[in-house]
């Protein structure tokens, strides 16, 4: 079977961590990471990740809601040259985190991020947390394409990005919700994407979460779903593929 990681921070695994967790994955049937950045500090990191594996890393450059108060004035620049050295990068992780303070700011770089991905025609990776409300502002001002990355609320916002044309990610956090089965059911096949958002999120405490456990979770989604799980990888693989198409 043929899967892919649409969020991992493989910049953010201990150093000697990484290269053999990526083999294994590859020999797993792994074709593609999106490399997600978090803020210009890990930018170059990205970059260089990218250009060890250009088979199979898809970066994404992108200030994290959690980053905006520690960035640089020149940020910008910096992104836009990040986004021209790899046309096939993506914008991420960018959001709204209402956990965290300075949303006021936060929104303010959300929407200049937006803007750039615009102005490229890049996809953007949504990190959304108690936030999503503020999202009725912004439907109409989205890119193209969109994904809402570790989802994991409710029925009701899943409907509300699908309507607006975005894909929910998931990533092993949602096994953990009791309406998990009910998300699934609600989620249509063709806008579902899978993550692994290593290292973190790891459901056992003190594990990095890793791309190994997405078949895992595959096989979880297609049991409710009802389908086989050759099938569903095969659609999910192709879900991929169109978000990270650029073009
Ligand atoms: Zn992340």
């Amino acid at each position: 079977m043929k899967y892919m990681d649409l969020h991992i921070h493989l910049q953010d695994y201990p150093k000697d961590i990484a290269p053999e967790m990526v083999k294994k994955a590859i020999n797993l049937g792994f074709k593609k990471f999106v490399c997600v950045g978090t803020s210009p500090k890990d930018w170059e990191k990205v970059s260089d990740i990218t250009t060890q594996y250009p088979d199979f890393v898809t970066p994404a450059f992108g200030i994290h809601p959690w980053q905006v108060s520690s960035v640089e004035s020149d940020w910008q620049q910096t992104m836009e040259k990040y986004l021209q050295k790899f046309p096939h990068s993506l914008v991420g992780e960018i959001g709204l985190d209402n956990l965290k303070p300075e949303i006021e700011l936060q929104k303010q770089y959300f929407s200049f991020q937006v803007e750039i991905a615009k102005k490229y025609n890049r996809p953007i990776i949504i990190h959304a947390v108690k936030s999503f409300h503020l999202f009725e502002n912004l439907w109409k001002t989205l890119p193209k394409k969109f994904m809402f990355h570790s989802f994991s609320s409710s029925v009701e916002q899943l409907q509300k990005i699908i309507s607006h044309g975005g894909y929910v990610s998931f990533n092993q956090s949602v096994l953990k919700k009791s309406n998990f089965a009910d998300i699934i059911k609600a989620a249509p096949e063709n806008k579902i994407l899978l993550e692994s958002d290593g290292p973190y999120q790891s459901l056992n405490k003190g594990e990095f979460s890793t791309p190994l456990y997405i078949p895992e979770l595959l096989e979880k989604i297609a049991f409710i779903k009802n389908c086989s799980q050759e099938e569903l990888s095969e659609i999910i693989y192709n879900n991929s593929m169109e978000f990270i198409n650029v073009g």
